[in-house]
């Protein structure tokens, strides 16, 4: 699947070395207030990076603005070495290669789960409802959810909701998967069946931008911490380097009040 412009061929190399995501110079306002600040940042190809910051520094804008669902005010957004914030690119070509997991799931209440991971295969990717109930079928499978595919949403525990939504966002292939604190809505003894998921598809090569709180998941599982705090990145490394090391007071006393 390529990003194609609307007008002219697109030129994506997957993997050729070219970051999957490449942020430059990154602005968005809300009126008179300037959220983010001129973020630059590369997400290499199968690589995991994991945003942490206080609440309102623009996490959760910034991953918007990787997808499009927000419209950057100054900079460029490049996904495959396709500058996706070109006015000419087709947006939804953009988003069925990016997979968004939000905090909260939802879901369609009236609808079973499989017919939650059908409907936008058939809707937005034009696939037949034989050939969407397969890779429905498969990607409930690797969420450990196929017992419940006959099951209505509201009868599944807020984790497996969640494992259901990430299981519809892969059901559309996408080459990057955004998470936006995917496990803050959980109850605690739900959150580690959702992280499993996620590592598993972090082990399998997924690209993937976590925002998240929990440190452990970033420790173990990013190979890169991006700190951010009033929409800017305050430091970056390693998860040794930012979370066991951090250079900057900010990183320091906000990790100090997540303990
Ligand atoms: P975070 O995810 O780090 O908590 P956000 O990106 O959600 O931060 O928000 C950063 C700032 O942008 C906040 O001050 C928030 O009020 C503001 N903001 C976010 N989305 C909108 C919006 N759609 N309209 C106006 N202000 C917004
Ligand atoms: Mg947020």
């Amino acid at each position: 699947m390529s990003i194609e412009k609307k007008n002219g061929t697109g030129t994506g190399d997957g993997g050729s070395g070219t970051p999957e995501i490449q942020v430059r110079g990154l602005h968005k306002s809300f009126g008179d207030n300037e959220v983010l600040r001129g973020i630059d940042l590369e997400v290499g190809s199968g690589e995991v990076v994991c945003v942490i910051g206080p609440s309102g520094s623009g996490k959760s804008t910034l991953l918007r603005c990787v997808n499009l669902l927000e419209e950057p005010t100054k900079g460029q957004v490049f996904v495959d070495g396709i500058e996706i914030t070109d006015p000419d690119v087709d947006i939804d070509a953009v988003r069925r290669r990016i997979g968004m997991v939000f905090q909260q799931f939802n879901l369609f209440p009236h609808l079973t789960v499989t017919d939650n991971l059908t409907l936008p295969q058939r809707r937005v990717l034009g696939r037949d409802k034989e050939a969407a109930a397969e890779v429905a079928a498969e990607n409930l499978r690797r969420v450990g959810l196929s017992e419940k595919a006959t099951a209505y949403p509201a009868s599944l525990s807020g984790g497996q909701q969640q494992r259901v939504a990430i299981a519809r966002a892969l059901a559309m292939g996408p080459e990057v998967m955004l998470f936006d604190e995917p496990t803050s809505a959980l109850d605690p003894e739900l959150v580690g069946d959702v992280l499993a998921v996620m590592r598993m598809l972090a082990d399998e090569g997924m690209t993937m931008m976590v925002v998240t709180h929990e440190m452990s998941f970033a420790r173990e599982v990013a190979d890169r911490v991006v700190f951010m705090d009033g929409g800017v990145i305050v430091e970056e490394g390693t998860p040794a380097q930012v979370i066991g090391n951090p250079s900057h007071d900010r990183t320091r006393h906000f990790l100090s009040r997540l303990l």
